[in-house]
């Protein structure tokens, strides 16, 4: 089965104060899919103004929008879940179209998850306790969530609905205001959601405004008008948009890069066994989301005396792969989400090269027949050492760096030798390394004997330059909120001192 292009308009407003509006400087940008390189519209090139009338908007809304019940935020955010649920193919083919993804994991995984993320906080926030302490028989100290006030958040390309559904349920369930800039790359989702959901929220609660990062997020976390910045994306800009915050001394998270290592040990090796086929498909997750994914496994480290057999058995299931036509049921891996990323990567493939990287398989940009039209990479599987460039940078496409390890002692070195800590892969029978590997590795998510599972109450986020803060997770709420004390005195009795 296969589907098709959706329909798009020619163009598209900045959707501010619960209305789609034009940019006030007039200027759009075209948006193109990877898949073939079509137009799929114009969206609204937004500057310092139109994100000045988002964030007015958003100031305007929050006095109400803090004084709703959790009970009636909490149907608002399951109303949205329902509705990305009704439209679920509308918002699969329209992400596939502007991302470039396979159709099977945006109908199975982007857009049923993103839905998921919208009812998790709609729980959360009417399961909440409260929390009041007797400190003694006359005074009571209550602590008191209090939302900040209006929230920018700024997200990146890779799962345009997904990562803003990360952003702005927790925001809203704590009571805040919001104004989010989706990636320039991926303008459609988000737009096709605030279509749907026009009049859920009311006016100015949630705002959305398109355009380049330097022209509209720029000023989005500079403003004094903003309490809070949520950031996802290059580590590069999340050390700019700390920047921007400081001048305000606004509080700001940052989920940023990784080079996550996926470390199998000898006893994953037993050829009759399922539980070795399930390591071998978690060590090719890599090619998942063409590889575009911040914890994409993209160092794989095996044990030398299981490494020969191991990896011919993930090359042939590499090579396997299907890539094809994202719009087909059936395809596996589809195109790059930009030119600019098909471009990067060719780019790390060639030093790769240069730095006498030996390919097992792929390295080469993929141009069969109409595939020649978009930007598709072949999985890729190099083999070198962990001080090579691509082993260190981060790639973000269809490649994975293999390397060997001797002892556990080698393969913590290796796991933990780079600048980043998102995400880390363990793959094991042995129960003391179950345990002692994932404790040991400098890393905010550690799957062990699985990978690239998000769910929304697993906490998640980064060590080491892959930022801090966490997504997902009760504890979420807590980035979004102040705690308010009062020390309430029931005592007659003055203290006194005077
Ligand atoms: P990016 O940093 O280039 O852009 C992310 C967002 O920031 C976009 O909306 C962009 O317009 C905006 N931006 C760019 N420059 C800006 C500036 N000067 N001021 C304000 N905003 C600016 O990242 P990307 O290429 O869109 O995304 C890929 C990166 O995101 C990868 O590094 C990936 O690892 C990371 N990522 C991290 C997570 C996580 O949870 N840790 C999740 C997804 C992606």
């Amino acid at each position: 089965m296969s589907y098709s292009k959706p329909k798009f308009k020619a163009s598209y407003g900045n959707f501010i104060n619960g209305k789609f509006v034009e940019p006030l400087g007039g200027d759009y940008f075209d948006n193109t899919s990877p898949i073939d390189g079509s137009h799929i519209a114009k969206y609204p090139r937004s500057q310092k103004e139109d994100v000045e009338m988002a964030i007015d908007a958003a100031n305007a809304a929050k006095d109400n929008w803090e004084k709703t019940s959790v009970t009636e935020r909490a149907a608002l955010l399951n109303k949205v879940a329902d509705i990305i649920d009704e439209n679920l193919e509308e918002f699969a083919t329209v992400e596939t179209c502007d991302n470039g993804k396979a159709i099977r994991e945006t109908l199975n995984a982007d857009v049923p998850l993103s839905a998921d993320h919208w009812r998790y906080f709609a729980s959360c926030i009417r399961a909440e306790e409260g929390s009041v302490a007797e400190l003694d028989e006359h005074t009571l100290s209550m602590n008191i969530k209090e939302p900040l006030g209006v929230v920018g958040q700024i997200i990146p390309w890779n799962f345009p609905l997904l990562m803003l559904s990360w952003k702005l349920p927790p925001a809203l369930a704590a009571g805040n205001c919001v104004v989010l800039k989706p990636a320039e790359q991926t303008p459609s989702a988000a737009t096709l959601l605030m279509e749907k959901i026009a009049d859920v929220f009311p006016p100015g609660v949630v705002n959305v405004i398109h355009g380049f990062g330097p022209e509209a997020g720029k000023p989005l976390a500079s403003s004094s008008k903003i309490d809070k910045v949520a950031f996802t994306g290059e580590t590069t800009t999340g050390q700019l948009i700390m920047q921007y915050a400081s001048k305000n001394l606004n509080p700001v998270t940052v989920e940023l890069g990784g080079k996550s290592p996926n470390v199998f040990f000898n006893s994953v090796m037993d050829e009759d066994d399922a539980f070795l086929d399930k390591c071998i498909e978690g060590a090719v997750l890599f090619a998942f989301n063409q590889g575009e994914v911040c914890t994409c496994p993209s160092r794989m480290l095996v044990q030398e005396d299981i490494y020969d057999k191991f990896m011919e058995r993930v090359v042939e299931r590499t090579k396997a792969i299907v890539q094809s036509n994202p719009y087909d049921v059936n395809t596996q891996v589809g195109a790059q989400a930009s030119n600019d990323q098909y471009e990067k990567i060719q780019s790390y493939l060639k030093i790769g090269k240069e730095e006498g990287a030996k390919t097992l398989c792929g390295g080469e940009a993929n141009k069969d027949g109409d595939l020649s039209k978009g930007h598709y990479i072949k999985p890729t599987i190099l083999e070198g050492h962990n001080k090579m460039r691509v082993f260190q940078e981060e790639i973000f496409g269809p490649v994975v760096c293999v390397t060997k390890f001797k002892d556990e002692a080698e393969a913590l070195e290796i796991a933990n030798d780079t600048l980043y800590g998102l995400g880390a892969g363990v793959w094991t029978r042995d129960a003391h390394q179950l345990y002692q590997i994932p404790r040991a590795i400098k890393a905010g998510r550690v799957w062990v004997n699985c990978y690239h599972a998000y769910p929304a109450h697993a906490a998640f986020g980064g060590y080491k330059k892959s930022g801090f803060g966490r997504e997902n997770h009760l504890m979420m709420l807590s980035h979004y909120r102040q705690n308010k004390n009062m020390l309430i005195s029931y005592d007659k009795n003055k203290l006194g001192f005077f």
